[in-house]
């Protein structure tokens, strides 16, 4: 989608620390970490946010939490925890408006967030 940053990202159009990549998914470090690992993990295909997915994209939905699951295992935050957000609509604090799950590790967070 034209003017999507996340798809720039995508196209290559601009830089992102990539860390993964498979057909339908892409995952790079946020250029503004919020904690000792946070990664963001984002479809290919450009859906605008949670809210917008639907029965199609069931599949896809089950791909990218298995594949922040292995993310995950392979930055070494598994065993003590961590913590995947999706950030959705204007309350939800979403800014950018391309689906992206958040990965977060390696320090403790507290409930409720803010
Ligand atoms: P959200 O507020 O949930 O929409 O999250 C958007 C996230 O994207 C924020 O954590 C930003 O730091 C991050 N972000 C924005 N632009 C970029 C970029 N060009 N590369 C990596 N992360 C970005
Ligand atoms: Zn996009």
């Amino acid at each position: 989608m034209a003017d999507c940053i996340f798809c720039k990202i995508v196209a290559r159009e601009i830089p992102g620390e990539i860390v993964y990549e498979d057909d339908e998914t892409l995952a790079f470090k946020d250029i503004n970490p919020q904690a000792p690992v946070h990664i963001l993990v984002i479809t290919k295909k450009h859906l605008a946010s949670l809210a917008e997915v639907g029965e199609a994209d069931k599949g896809l939905l089950g791909h990218i939490n298995l594949v922040i699951s292995r993310l995950a295992r392979e930055k070494g935050i598994s065993e003590k925890g961590y913590r995947v957000v999706v950030n959705t609509g204007a309350e939800g604090g979403q800014t950018v408006p391309h689906l992206h799950f958040h990965l977060l590790g390696g320090r403790s967070f507290k409930w409720p967030p803010g």
